[in-house]
Order: C-alpha cells, then sequence, then structure tokens
C-alpha cells in the first residue's frame, strides 16, 4: 500500500484525456531537441494519483488533526478565518510592482493594512517604530543586531561584544556572531535565570547589545530584566528582545516599557500563521526612536492629500534587507489575528498559555524531575536525567512512546543546559482533555519506564518507521528512490 507512484505505474495507462485536436500539429521541432527515448514517467489514472497523494497526506502529522506540544515552537491552532482573509483575492492577487510602477493610488487599501499592523505592533510592544519586511524569526534578529551595529558605528562607539545568556535561542548567538561581534555567554544561575553578578563582570565599554530571550528557553521570566537593562543602558549597550513568543506575555507586559531598545515578533508563531515545514513566516522589527533612522527603507506614512505613501528612506537606513514588503499574506493574517481578537482577546492568549503550560508543570512534577522549582511561563521543562540513571529511559525514549499515542513529542535535548530535557509548550489554544491525555500518557511512560524499562526499545510500534539508527540517519541519508 506505501509504494511509490513509479512502483504502481502500469504501462499504457492514462491519467487524462485529451480530446482530438481540432487543428494542425506545430511543425516539427528541431531533431536535436527531441528526446531519443521517452521520460521515465508513472503511467497511472487519475485516481490512482488522487489515492496517492491522499494516502500520504493521511500520513502527516499535523496541528489540525493532533496535539503537537513541540516547546519553543508555538505549534498551535489557527482559526481558519485568517486563512480565508488571506485568499481574498484582492489580497492574495496583488503584484509588487504596482508599487514600484508608480501605481499607488490602486493599492491604497494593502498600504494601509500595513500601516495598521505597524501601529499596533507598536502599540503591544511599547515600540516607537516597526519594519514588516524580515521574513523569519532568525531574519529579524540579523536586522536588530545590523541597527544596533549602525548606531554605535554612527556614534564613534567602539563595541566588540554581544552578551548572550545561555538559556537564550540558538539563533541569537549565531546571529551576533554573523554580523560580526565576539560573542559572550553568561550562565544561568540555580534558578534559571542569567545570573546577576556574572552579567555585571561581563559588562564592559565595549558591550554593543544583550540579547535576551524573554521568557528564556525554560520557560521563565527573568525577575530582574529591568535592572539588566539599566546596567546595560550605563554602558550604552542597547537591550534586544527575542520575542518569538510573544505569546507568553501578550497583552500583559510590554518590552518597550522596560527599556528594551529593539524586538522581533515571530508572526507564524504567536499571530496565526501556520508553521513548521519551512513556510512563509514573518519576523517584524520594531525599534525605539534612537534606532527609528536605521530601519530599512519602504516605512509607510499618510497624509491627508496624498493618501498612504512610502517615505523617502532616511539617509542612514541600513538599506533593504528583503525584496518588496516580505510575506506579505503573512502579515495579513496577523492583522487579522489581532483584530478579531481585540485587546482583551490578546490577554486571553497569554493568560491562558501560562496557565496551560502551569498545569502541565503542577500535574507532572511529582512523577518526573523539574530542574527548577517555580512557576513557569508558556512552556515547562522537566529533565530524565534520574529515569536515565535509574533506569536507562532516556528523554528520547519516552518521546517514541508518545507517538503511538496520536501525540507528537515534546522538544527533547533542548535547552542544552537541562539534561535529558523534556521540553513541553501546550500553548493557549488546547482544552484541559486534550492536556489530560498528554499528561497521563506521560504518567504512564514514566511508570512504564520504572516498571518494565526493556519495553521502550520497541516503541513506536504502530508507525511505518519505528527506531532507526539516528546516527546512520544524520551522518549517510539516502532518500534517493531506485
Ligand atoms: C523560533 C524562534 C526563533 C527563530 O525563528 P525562525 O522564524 O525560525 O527564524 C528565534 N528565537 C526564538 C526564541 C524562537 O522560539
Amino acid at each position: 500500500m506505501s509504494s511509490t507512484l513509479f512502483e504502481k505505474s502500469h504501462k499504457g495507462r492514462d491519467g487524462i484525456n485529451i480530446p482530438k485536436q481540432s487543428v494542425p500539429d506545430a511543425p516539427n521541432l528541431d531533431e536535436n531537441l527531441l528526446r531519443s527515448e521517452k521520460a521515465e514517467l508513472p503511467e497511472l489514472s487519475e485516481f490512482d494519483v488522487v489515492r496517492h497523494f491522499t494516502r500520504l497526506s493521511n500520513k502527516n502529522f499535523s496541528i489540525d488533526a493532533n496535539f503537537y506540544p513541540l516547546g519553543s515552537c508555538t505549534m498551535k491552532y489557527n482559526p481558519k478565518i485568517q486563512e480565508r482573509v488571506g485568499a481574498l483575492a484582492g489580497f492574495a492577487n496583488l503584484h509588487p510592482h504596482h508599487i514600484t510602477n508608480n501605481q499607488i493610488h490602486l493599492v491604497q487599501g494593502a498600504l494601509s493594512t500595513l500601516k495598521t499592523l505597524e501601529n499596533n505592533l507598536c502599540e503591544i510592544t511599547g515600540m516607537d517604530a516597526f519594519t514588516l519586511t524580515p521574513q523569519a524569526g532568525a531574519h529579524g534578529e540579523m536586522l536588530g543586531v545590523m541597527m544596533i551595529g549602525a548606531y554605535h558605528k554612527k556614534k564613534g562607539n567602539n563595541k566588540r561584544y554581544v552578551i548572550v545568556p545561555d538559556s537564550s535561542h540558538g539563533t541569537n548567538p549565531a546571529t551576533a556572531a554573523m554580523v560580526d561581534y565576539d560573542v559572550i555567554t553568561v550562565k544561568s544561575g540555580p534558578n534559571g535565570d542569567m545570573d546577576l553578578e556574572a552579567f555585571k563582570e561581563a559588562m564592559s565599554d565595549e558591550v554593543a547589545a544583550v540579547m535576551m530571550t524573554v521568557p528564556n528557553t525554560l520557560g521563565l521570566f527573568n525577575p530582574q530584566i529591568k535592572e539588566i537593562c539599566d546596567i546595560a543602558h550605563s554602558y550604552d549597550a542597547l537591550m534586544y528582545y527575542d520575542g518569538a513568543n510573544m505569546n507568553a506575555i501578550l497583552g500583559v507586559l510590554r518590552p518597550g516599557d522596560i527599556g528594551f531598545d529593539v524586538i522581533h515578533l515571530n508572526l507564524h508563531k504567536t499571530f496565526a500563521t501556520p508553521h513548521g515545514g519551512g513556510g512563509p513566516g514573518a519576523g517584524p522589527v520594531g525599534v525605539v526612536k534612537k534606532l527609528q533612522e536605521f530601519l530599512p527603507d519602504l516605512q509607510v506614512s499618510f497624509n491627508k492629500k496624498d493618501g498612504y505613501f512610502f517615505n523617502k528612506p532616511h539617509e542612514n537606513t541600513i538599506g533593504k534587507i528583503s525584496p518588496f514588503f516580505g510575506n506579505y499574506l503573512v502579515l495579513i493574517r496577523a492583522l487579522v489575528y489581532m483584530q478579531t481578537l481585540g485587546r482583551e482577546g490578546m490577554i486571553n492568549v497569554s493568560q491562558k498559555a501560562v496557565l496551560n503550560a502551569n498545569y502541565i508543570l503542577a500535574k507532572l512534577k511529582d512523577h518526573i524531575k523539574a530542574p527548577f522549582d517555580s512557576l513557569c511561563m508558556h512552556e515547562c521543562v522537566f529533565s530524565a536525567e534520574d529515569l536515565a540513571k535509574e533506569h536507562g529511559v532516556r528523554a528520547m525514549d519516552i518521546a517514541k512512546y508518545l507517538l503511538d499515542f496520536g501525540l507528537h513529542a515534546p522538544t527533547v535535548y533542548f535547552p542544552l543546559i537541562v539534561k535529558e530535557s523534556i521540553m513541553i509548550e501546550p500553548t493557549e489554544t488546547e482544552n484541559i482533555d486534550t492536556i489530560d491525555y498528554f499528561c497521563q500518557k506521560m504518567i504512564d511512560a514514566i511508570e512504564l519506564a520504572k516498571s518494565n524499562p526493556e519495553a521502550f526499545k520497541e516503541f513506536p510500534k504502530t508507525l511505518p518507521i519505528s527506531r532507526p539508527d539516528e546516527t546512520k540517519a544524520a551522518r549517510s541519508l539516502n532518500i534517493r528512490w531506485q
């Protein structure tokens, strides 16, 4: 049943019937342009093809079908109304050259959506201006750090370092390094927050920025964050807020109010674009006034006389970082999401996200080690270290067990600073029945680990592939059909 289209092929079987032509054939093509033999394409009926792909699509694991508690990823349910609106012809069929060809009067509605989204994002984050063009979280980070570099260069500051706590997302140090800064990693204290004394020691006049993932990848909110901002500013270092997981604080706290200077958001995590599989994203970047002049070009403005138009770029702009406007239809989805939820709805999002994660933390912490004795934000982290030591059952074994019960595995072995970590993000969109079911399966796995650890060698039992050789799969991957 799982054979490929090539294996299903049957000589002479047709997919479609094309009516006999009533016009003469085109003159023969040049001999040397013709194939000497037929392309080796599978020959199948339309029905064969439809069944084949429908069957494959049913094998997909997706958020529309099952619970997906992958930490640091926000795999949540996104209401379908965003998809409907994003697919409206007036949005989906826009051509970016309407703008470059001086036909801006034809796209006033589109520009107004961009401006409204910019304004909403400023209001949500407490920033003074936004650019919508970056196409992913990491892309936004790169832009943010490039603007920080431009700021210091203009002031004649001699800066070499970017400070990154060891609990930040991996893209943070990678970004700083790509933009040619040396990275100083500051370790976490026993409570999971960046060690304040170690931070003070690392701080100097040569530090350009401090990049913080908030909440950090342990799902914790650092209560000393205001103090960290003040210390950094006293050295004229800028504060970067990685806001990819904004659903933890949405409507409750504004990073601009605490003292952050730059923020990126992942619209494809918090604001209703489904993600995974490398689909289109958007990582808008917000800045405070002192960085506004460095924003990429294409800032939308409005006045009564001209309507919506693009500002002439500031002379200090760092230039273009995306063709046209980034992923416009992702931006539209985010705007629709915000408008349908409103202020109260967005507060509700973060309250539910945090409540759900804490519910899991409370339900599981008597069964498996929770390394930090505090409330969490939108995700919680456990450690299978003891299970591994005492019973030889590792985080990966628990993850494989869950697959048999219609559950996606949580994130395992990340964050790196927790041994045998299992990181769970239920998100705001799951109800208590689903979360209880998941917790029960986790508890079942833990009990089984204690009573019969050998059993784990067999999980998953119900999937097409059970336990591949992970090293071989990574090092010598062969996905060619023969
Ligand atoms: C997902 C994520 C990123 C990276 O976003 P991409 O869109 O995948 O580039 C950065 N930081 C944090 C905290 C994230 O969760």
